[in-house]
């Protein structure tokens, strides 16, 4: 097992364990958000044919342009008109195809005898030509990659299959939602923005019920997640306390890959398999369950554009860094006549109000403090 590796490191070690390895056919208008699995190649010219980007008349550009005869019109969907005769100006719609011999239009709000455009003839296969490449695996099927998809042939669509995560959260102290609340405990809360992480990273969560503390009991759900799921994400446990269970177990009855990230929050992670599946401990704290998610879990199994934009941003704030970790501190970004960056509430890793009081996290490489005025990495946070 590697101890205390770099995020980078961290993100190697998960890579070689592939989620995304299943891949399903399915209609298009199925497909928003979901991550496509192989290259995509145009079937057919886009445009399909020469046509008109504007309502107005197709011309010869040599024509005199003052004595113009207009011709019966042509719709769009209708089939290429005959060739133009010198002096014929055809009524033409946007969309419809040209005359084989016409090399300009002219707008209809200039008019008959207006300038005539060569430049607003959408030629055959000016946008992408049938045969080339669309869209290259692993890219995000935005709504307007959909639409690409659409317009270049395709009716369906290979994508990978939605892995099914098992989300687990531990600890002694915690009741569920709704429970009423007895001394010494807490309010169960990363199962559900876990749920909500993974749902948006395209994956199947199945929630677990709080674990106690127990080695007899987080032995039995892991052993009952691992043969029904792609992926255990625990939460608790991982860190140095005595109870920390999640760690001992997966160190001495699993096989355990990685444990400690260099970064803060979220130090404390740990990687491994437990029975042929892979296993990631999510510490406890709030604040760290959800950082490590979007730092490590997002660029392993998911694609960042659902989750944030990397930004440089200007500091209004002062950040502290820390010796030999990426500091995420949660940062509010303003855009004014310039992207800049506030701190509001305290930053401690149990402090979930900052994660709402915020909307971005610095990206500040170890050993290196923010002071006010420099420009910073920052992940701009899509929630
Ligand atoms: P642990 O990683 O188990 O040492 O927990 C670290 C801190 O996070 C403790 O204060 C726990 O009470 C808290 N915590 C652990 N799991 C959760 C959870 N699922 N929801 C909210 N807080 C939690
Ligand atoms: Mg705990």
């Amino acid at each position: 097992m590697e101890e205390k590796v770099t995020i980078a490191r961290a993100l190697e070690i998960l890579h070689t364990y592939p989620i995304l390895s299943k891949t399903e056919t399915i209609p298009i208008q199925d497909a928003h958000n979901r991550i496509l699995a192989e290259d995509i190649f145009s079937l057919v010219d886009n445009p399909p044919f020469d046509n008109s980007s504007v309502d107005g008349w197709a011309v010869l550009a040599s024509d005199d342009q003052t004595k113009r005869v207009e011709i019966s019109p042509i719709f769009a969907g209708e089939e290429t008109p005959p060739l133009l005769k010198p002096g014929q100006a055809i009524r033409i719609m946007t969309g419809a195809p040209i005359p084989p011999n016409a090399d300009a239009l002219v707008m209809v709000e200039d008019g008959i005898f207006g300038q005539a455009r060569p430049n607003f003839i959408r030629r055959k296969g000016e946008n992408i030509e049938k045969g080339n490449i669309a869209l290259t695996q692993s890219s995000l099927l935005t709504p307007s990659a959909l639409a690409l998809l659409t317009s270049v042939g395709h009716a369906s669509v290979c994508v990978f299959s939605k892995p099914k995560i098992s989300i687990i959260p531990t600890g002694d102290e915690l009741i569920s939602p709704g429970e009423k609340l007895e001394s010494g405990q807490i309010y169960e809360s990363n199962s559900i923005s876990l749920t909500a992480l993974v749902t948006r990273a395209g994956g199947k969560p199945s929630l677990s019920k709080p674990i106690n503390d127990d080695l007899e009991s987080l032995r039995k759900i892991l052993d009952d997640c691992a043969s029904s799921s792609d992926l255990i994400l625990t939460s608790g446990g991982v860190s140095m306390g005595d109870r920390d269970y999640i760690r001992k177990l997966l160190i001495e009855e699993g096989e355990p890959l990685f444990w400690k990230v260099g970064m803060k929050p979220g130090g404390p992670p740990i990687f491994g398999m437990w029975k042929g599946t892979p296993l990631l401990g999510l510490p406890g704290n709030p604040v760290s369950s959800h950082v490590v998610f979007l730092t490590l879990v997002v660029p392993w199994i998911s694609h960042s554009d659902l989750f944030y934009r990397k930004i440089r941003a200007r500091l209004k704030s002062s950040l502290k860094g820390t010796p030999n970790k990426t500091t995420f501190r949660r940062i509010k970004i303003h855009s004014n006549d310039e992207i800049t960056a506030s701190t509001k509430t305290h930053q401690g890793s149990g402090n979930i109000v900052s994660m709402v009081a915020h909307d971005a996290l610095s990206v500040l490489p170890p050993n290196i403090d923010g002071e006010i005025d420099e420009l910073i990495d920052a992940l701009w946070l899509i929630d």
